[in-house]
């Protein structure tokens, strides 16, 4: 069944998306990465590009080799969406926004070949709600694949069908991301933040809270949660810099959006002024300025 997939397409090339194209690339399987058109600069490409140049420089191992990256094609969502028709998987990893993803979905609708499977990265948001809308076939072909941060470390991918999705389509992703990616598939069911991240952003919100409200440095907050609390490599707030301090918000908003009132998850979120005035200014994190930590 995997010789089916033999070329995908990565859309959105942010931290996720362009994790999961250099994933594929080591692989030996050709990529086509999209994200949305450079707003300065001559090369409406440079968004997607940037990424792939990024992959090549992470410490303290790049994400991708440099073989690797001659399979990765690059472009914009404006002038080569079409090209979708080309790949047999196309992976959407775009803005944890319901809008967004499902004005994507409307246009590879209509672009890409019938039976090609369509998954998402979505953190937070159940798979019905997402192909609200959609053609019979495009729920057919349609699953939710969400990858962990970094996808080049992180063995676990969920994996949640929907009722009308195709088992041959979803076994067929499922067997890639097991054979060609080396990842381990724990199967969820459709449910807002499926299983890690509706106990995952829970665990946050309260730990941050905490923090704040004892009044801890960053730095004791991330001794205490870190390690202590099987978190080896960081703590609460490195965590938060390493999945970008940006989707935190959209990950409460979309949680509230779609849990069931009366879920404790309402107890724990509560507006954090400093971090919308820290995103206002660019520190979303590692993949900006920095975020509670500083950039070295
Ligand atoms: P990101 O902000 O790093 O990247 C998002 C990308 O989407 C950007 O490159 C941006 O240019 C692009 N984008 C924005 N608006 C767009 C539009 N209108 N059309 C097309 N592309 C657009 O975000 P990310 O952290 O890579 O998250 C992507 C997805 O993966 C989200 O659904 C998120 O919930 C999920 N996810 C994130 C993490 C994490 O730790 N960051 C982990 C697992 C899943």
């Amino acid at each position: 069944m995997t010789e089916a997939i033999k070329k995908v397409c990565v859309i959105g090339a942010g931290v996720m998306g362009a994790g999961i194209a250099a994933q594929v690339a080591n692989a030996g399987v050709p990529v086509l990465l999209l994200d949305i058109p450079a707003k300065q600069g001559d090369d409406r490409d440079a968004v997607a590009k940037g990424a792939v140049a990024k992959m090549l420089k992470t410490e303290p191992a790049p994400f991708m080799s440099k073989a690797a990256a001659k399979l990765v094609e690059t472009g914009n969502i404006d002038d080569h969406l079409a090209r979708v028709a080309e790949c047999d998987w196309i992976v959407e990893a775009i803005v944890e926004r319901l809008d967004i993803k499902q004005s994507l979905y409307a246009k590879l609708e209509t672009l890409k070949r019938p039976g090609t499977a369509v998954s998402s990265n979505t953190s937070t948001i159940p798979l019905e709600r997402l192909v609200e809308g959609r053609s019979e076939q495009f729920r057919h072909d349609f699953l939710i694949t969400h990858f962990f941060n970094p996808p080049r470390y992180m063995r676990l991918v969920e994996i949640v069908r929907g009722a009308d999705t195709d088992p041959g389509t979803a076994g067929k992703v499922e067997d890639f991301v097991d054979r060609f990616m080396g990842k381990r598939i724990v199967r969820a069911k459709d449910t807002p933040g499926f299983i890690a991240n509706r106990i995952g952003t829970y665990w946050l919100a309260v730990a941050v809270n905490a923090a704040i409200d004892q009044g801890l440095t960053v730095e004791e907050a991330d001794q205490i949660g870190g390690r202590p609390m099987g978190v080896p490599k960081t703590g609460i707030f490195a965590l938060i810099d390493l999945v970008g301090v940006d989707l935190m918000p959209l990950l409460a908003k979309s949680l509230s959006d779609t849990l069931p009132q009366g879920d404790p998850y309402f107890a724990t979120v509560r507006p954090l002024p400093l971090v919308d005035r820290m995103i206002a200014e660019g520190f979303t994190g590692r993949k900006g300025k920095g975020g509670f930590y500083r950039l070295d």
